[in-house]
């Protein structure tokens, strides 16, 4: 009957081990009101999955919703919450996968061990409580040793010098529109700003009434990457930053501003943006505002687009044309001594935080702050207010140097029609949904 009851020891000695190893914590969370699409929702965060966010009520409904769909203010402590649990929960799997690996052999031994204990039984009847004792002793330390896992620790790669020829991949399809050079610090992309392979304008429902006319981002006004990258000890979440400026520059130098405005409000949701993820600003100046993954078709393996910290922007697949690895929290990873992100069709598009060192302008508090260096952009004329009910309906060039935009309120079609010439005088003709047509120069100094 003492074989069983030491039996029944050495069991329970081996499970209170194992069930120690894998008891967690998890963080406390208190109700607090959110805000989802202007409704107000009392309770707390429960957890997000695939692009959505659930918060359970104090009746204990749980409710969901696109993390964009929530008021900006909440917006931030909930990415950031998202962005907690996904650190534990991978360092969790990387325990997981650490412990497996030590507990095969553990195994082995602890059967070994059985087997010889019982081969000892069997030969000597006398010792065989000492040797169930020290059978005992010997689980438990293997037992232990299985629980006693080093934490990971996400070893810094050193991050490698940028190979200019590499950027040079980026732009070479769009060479024709696009001039590049560099030095040891930058890599610099001139360009007029205006998209010489794509359409423009159409699709937009949220319109400015803004249209695209030359910028240029030549000279000493060019977009600058650097070449040079660094990792950022506190990389800046584009939640609550960078929404003055450029943020990445497209394969045909066209820049890439952040999805949100200041406001929180996701530009491609809210209708502002073209079938090409672009619209124009206050400076009539053509940016995109989601990653343009329409260049995909002619980037083949190569980033769609440059950040300006210096990591590349890949579309949906990684250099070696693989399907994308899991990404971190600022939708990134690195990859052969280097780091660079990914983009997708939805929020948060491409970076979601600045992963490497960026200078910002010190004249711009967050969230307007701006990365510098950062091109200027030379408008014509004042800007314009939104124009309430206006699709853009048709955009095409009228001849060298001119485009005609058509527009329609309630069914009925306006226009803008303008050119300039080589005095960089711009003729702007309004056409109103009423025929009656307005016409005004502009001087660009
Ligand atoms: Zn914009
Ligand atoms: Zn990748």
């Amino acid at each position: 009957m003492k074989v069983i009851q030491y039996c029944l020891m050495m069991l329970g000695v081996v499970f209170s081990n194992l069930l120690l190893a894998h008891v967690g914590e998890h963080p406390n969370e208190s109700d607090v009101i959110y805000t989802i699409k202007a409704k107000k929702v009392d309770g707390h965060f429960l957890m997000e999955r695939d692009g959505k966010v659930f918060i359970q009520q104090k009746d204990g409904k749980v409710v969901s919703s696109a993390l964009q769909d929530f008021s900006f203010e909440t917006q931030i402590p909930l990415s950031q919450k998202i962005a907690y649990l996904k650190q534990i929960n991978n360092q969790n799997n990387s325990l997981k996968n650490k412990s497996v690996k030590e507990e095969k052999p553990n195994y082995q031994y602890l059967y070994l061990i059985m087997i010889l204990l019982f081969l000892v039984l069997l030969t000597s009847k006398k010792s065989v409580e000492g040797v169930f004792l020290l059978g005992s002793v010997l689980v438990f330390f293997y037992a232990c040793k299985t629980t006693n896992v080093e934490p990971v620790t996400n070893a810094t790669p050193v991050l490698a010098k940028t190979d200019p020829s590499f950027v040079e991949k980026v732009f070479a399809p769009y060479k024709s529109e696009v001039k590049t050079r560099y030095d040891d610090t930058y890599f610099y992309v001139e360009t007029e700003g205006i998209p010489q392979t794509h359409n423009m304008m159409i699709g937009i429902t949220s319109w400015q009434q803004q249209v695209p006319i030359p910028q240029g981002y030549v000279g000493t006004n060019a977009w600058s990457i650097p070449l040079k990258p660094e990792f950022s000890t506190s990389p800046l979440s584009l939640k609550s930053n960078f929404m003055k400026g450029a943020v990445a520059i497209a394969p045909n130098g066209i820049p890439i501003f952040n999805p949100l405005n200041n406001r929180g409000e996701d530009a491609f949701v809210i209708g502002e943006l073209d079938q090409w993820g672009g619209h124009c600003g206050r400076a009539d100046d053509y940016h995109y505002h989601i990653a343009p993954l329409h260049f995909e078709t002619t980037a083949g393996n190569n980033p769609i687009a440059m950040a300006l910290d210096g990591f590349a922007i890949y579309g949906s697949k990684e250099p070696d044309g693989t399907a994308t690895k899991t990404l971190d929290e600022y939708h990134g990873h690195n990859y052969n001594n280097t780091y660079h992100y990914h983009a997708e069709t939805k929020y948060p598009y491409f970076m979601a935080a600045m992963r490497g060192k960026v200078s910002l302008d010190p004249t711009t508090p967050a969230p307007e702050n701006q990365i510098l260096p950062q091109a200027k952009s030379a408008g014509v004329r004042p800007a314009l207010t939104a124009l309430k009910g206006a699709s853009i309906t048709n955009f095409k060039s009228t001849g060298s140097n001119a485009y005609s935009l058509e527009y329609t309120v309630d069914g009925k079609k306006a226009f803008v029609n303008y050119t300039w010439d080589n005095t960089n005088v711009y003729t702007f003709t309004f056409v109103g949904i009423d025929g009656v047509s307005t016409t005004t120069k502009y001087v660009k100094k």
